[in-house]
């Protein structure tokens, strides 16, 4: 049985295996989709702090460019192109801004022919033609409207705001605010919780000068990237070629990196903000959600076969209880019946086994495959053999239903006939017939039986004490023989009728019989005279059994008559004696005990 239940554990284990598997990527595949939600929204987070940061930096410096315009004497020294006066009058405002914003880098009034009038973070220089190399202020006096974005200039890369002023409907110039890109990446660290970083495309710069500190990631170039961070940009500038959404591992964490992109005044892209946030490492938790899988699928597979062992034994204990039970049912029948696939013995009980004369199916089987290897042929074709017309016997016994079916069997020297009877059940492929063999020799011998006594009579005894003279002779044996007779049994039947001798015959034959060995032979000789055959005995065992009987006897009470003597003579078989000698023998040994004085054993 260890065969389905390594298979069952087998299964089981690929059964748990399966269903972990499949919880397991079901999970793993969930993780994944929140992860890449919560990229998502960290991007839109940071796009929308970018542009919210931009709206109100491009309103914020409009309204702060109309303020000073309106400013008495502004708007005259602008148009008048009075670079003094107009010093003298914005530069205390200009203060002002500084501190309201520290990343405000420069404020300059440009004339509307190109020129600059005035940069209040350098009041010393002026005059020179600025359209020309700043495509944004050229664009701003072409249009005479307002225009921001990103742009290079003497102050570096900046975020520009450009405001048209008008005198009385006619355009005079722009007033220039431009604030550093530290600005935008402040406000994402401050409401969006991440940092950020600016890169620009090598392209939009150079024209004004060496930047400083240049860490180049493909075409872009970052831009004011705070100390702190540089060695991990420059980390990500060694590993990449092109800025590009990704996990970046740096200084045993991990991190994910977005890119935004970053457009000029005329939304030509120019560059992008990159973000980065600390990641929850997901390798390392699908790593970590993988060995829990597998520590719990362990679990479950030591669990389970903990409990098939368990439910094993305990079914196994229940199967030897059932067989058990079984096997009582079957030894339970008196008559030899037993349990075979046809060829096999599987199981018998008590009676065939000790008829064929083994202790256990197991010693049986040591010597024999099944009982048909006994199967003698007789005198009709009702007698069973091993194969009937290419069929089993078993097969063919089921096939002819309504014929009778007979086995002759030999077990040491006796043959007996028995009445076979066979019932079959199948199960898938496995196919059990129990067989039930009655002992018809018994019936046919009737006329063998003393009716009176039921013990054999005179009849069957010579029969038998030929056989047992070949046997003993063959063998070297002893064999004993006892005749008995009772003593002045023509006295009972005339004091207490035939009835009551009846019943003393009966009463003498039973007690006797119980008595002497299941070897031994009691055999009703004729009237009141009893013989007794004694297989494998000498002759002073023989006297003793006599001896014991005659006791037993005398001693008895029987009903309704009292007291009965019996009279015993006891011989033994000696060489080369023949059978009706040994008999003349011990009939002549009871004679002499009858005329001694009766109830004695003469040997
Ligand atoms: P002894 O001690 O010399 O043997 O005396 P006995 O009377 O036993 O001897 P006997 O041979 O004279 O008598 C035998 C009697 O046994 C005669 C017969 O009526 C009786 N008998 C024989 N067979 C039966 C039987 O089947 N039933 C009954 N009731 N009596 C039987
Ligand atoms: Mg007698
Ligand atoms: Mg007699």
């Amino acid at each position: 049985m260890t065969y389905p239940k390594t298979k069952i554990i087998l299964i089981l284990s690929l059964l748990i295996v399966l269903v972990s598997s499949v919880v397991t990527f079901y999970n793993l595949h969930y993780d994944a989709q929140s992860n890449q939600k919560r990229l998502i929204e960290g991007y839109d987070q940071v796009h929308r702090t970018y542009t919210e940061t931009i709206n109100d930096t491009v309103s914020f410096y409009h309204s702060r460019a109309e303020v000073n315009l309106r400013s008495y004497g502004t708007i005259k020294a602008f148009r008048e192109r009075n670079h003094d006066q107009l010093y003298a009058l914005v530069a205390p405002r200009w203060a002002v801004l500084q501190r309201e914003n520290p990343w405000l880098v420069l404020m300059q009034f440009h004339n509307a022919d190109g020129t600059s009038l005035l940069r209040l973070h350098q009041p010393d220089v002026y005059g020179d033609r600025i359209a020309d190399q700043r495509p944004m202020v050229a664009y701003a006096h072409k249009t005479q409207r307002g225009v921001f974005g990103f742009e290079e200039g003497r102050q570096g890369l900046a975020f520009r705001i450009l405001v048209p002023a008008f005198d009385r409907g006619v355009y005079i110039g722009a007033v220039e605010f431009g604030v550093a890109s530290p600005y935008f990446t402040d406000k994402i660290r401050r409401f969006a919780g991440y940092e950020s970083f600016f890169f620009v495309d090598k392209s939009m710069l150079g024209k004004f000068g060496r930047i400083e500190h240049r860490i180049e990631v493909g075409k872009y170039i970052g831009i004011d990237i705070p100390l702190v961070h540089r060695s991990f940009i420059e980390s990500y500038a060694q590993n990449h070629t092109d800025l590009g959404n990704s996990v970046v591992k740096y200084a045993n964490h991990t991190y994910d990196v977005n890119i935004l992109n970053v457009n000029d005044f005329i939304a030509k892209p120019i560059g992008a903000i990159m973000f980065i946030r600390s990641s929850s490492d997901f390798d390392a938790h699908v790593r970590h959600i993988i060995i829990a899988s597998i520590m719990i699928v362990f679990a479950l597979i030591v669990l389970m076969v903990f409990t098939v062992d368990r439910i094993y034994t305990y079914v196994m204990d229940k199967m030897s209880f059932e067989q058990r039970y079984a096997q009582m049912i079957l030894d339970s029948v008196p008559t030899p019946v037993i349990v075979t696939d046809g060829k096999e013995l599987i199981a018998a009980n008590g009676s065939l086994l000790g008829y064929l004369g083994y202790r256990s199916v197991e010693s049986f089987k040591q010597e024999h495959s099944c009982v048909y290897e006994y199967f003698e042929p007789g005198d009709t074709d009702d007698y069973l053999m091993p194969m009937h017309d290419d069929q089993r016997w078993t097969e063919y016994m089921l096939m002819h239903p309504h014929k009778s079916h007979k086995a002759k069997i030999t077990v040491g020297e006796i043959t007996t006939v028995f009445e076979v009877r066979i019932s079959a059940l199948k199960v898938n492929d496995d196919i059990r017939y129990v067989v039930i063999f009655s002992d018809i020799s018994t019936m046919q011998n009737q006329s063998m039986m003393d009716p009176l006594t039921q013990i054999p009579n005179r009849l069957h005894f010579k029969t038998v004490y030929q056989h047992q003279i070949n046997v003993a002779q063959r063998n070297g044996k002893s064999l004993g023989i006892i005749f008995f007779d009772i003593d002045h049994f023509k006295d009972v039947n005339d004091t207490y009728g035939h009835l009551a001798g009846d019943r003393v015959l009966q009463e003498i034959a039973d007690s006797v019989r119980q008595r002497i060995r299941l070897s031994d032979i009691v055999a009703r000789w004729g009237g009141e005279e009893f013989v007794i055959l004694l297989p494998q005995t000498k002759l002073d065992e023989a006297i003793n059994v006599a001896e014991m009987l005659r006791v037993m006897i005398s001693e008895k009470y029987f009903e309704g008559v009292g007291n009965i003597t019996c009279s015993f003579g006891v011989a033994t078989l000696e060489e080369n004696e023949d059978a009706d000698h040994l008999l003349n023998r011990v009939d002549q040994l009871l004679y002499e005990a009858k005329n001694s004085g009766r109830n004695r054993v003469v040997y």
